[in-house]
């Protein structure tokens, strides 16, 4: 599938929507998604422009993995939590609803997990976990 430039998570990157970013660098960001399926649900995109994972060059597969650790250890400490789901659906056949390559880390059990992008989380609530998410990088 060709990349489409204005699907929501390039807007995100071009900073035309808001986002509740917890980290940024020059080849990843990492906010928090707004319809979590647990607390402190958060989301781990590229900046390469992808639409699945095996669109993503490899190095830049490599790297993001590198930055999906460094959030999942300060989630682990700043939420206090054990378990992190890793969750990356590749192709709509997979259920990928935006077509921009990302991981989802998502503090939970996978037999505790809620729907997937059902329904909006409080922002306030999201946001002060974001906090805590930061606070721990
Ligand atoms: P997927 O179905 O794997 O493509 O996941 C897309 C995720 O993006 C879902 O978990 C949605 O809740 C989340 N999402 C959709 N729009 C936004 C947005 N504007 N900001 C943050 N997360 C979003």
């Amino acid at each position: 599938m060709a990349y489409d430039n204005q699907n929501i998570f390039a807007r995100i990157l071009r900073g035309e929507l808001p986002a509740i970013k917890v980290y940024e660098d020059d080849q990843v960001l990492a906010f928090m998604d707004i319809m979590p399926q647990a607390d402190g649900h958060t989301l781990v995109i590229p900046k390469t422009a992808a639409v699945t994972l095996l669109d993503l060059p490899a190095e830049n597969a490599a790297y993001t993995i590198q930055i999906v650790q460094k959030i999942a250890r300060a989630m682990e400490k700043g939420l206090g939590v054990e378990g992190i789901v890793l969750m990356q659906l590749s192709g709509t056949a997979a259920g990928q609803t935006v077509p921009h390559v990302h991981f989802h880390l998502i503090p939970s059990s996978v037999h505790e997990l809620g729907k997937h992008a059902i329904q909006m989380g409080d922002q306030e609530k999201i946001a002060a976990l974001a906090e805590k998410i930061k606070a721990a990088l």
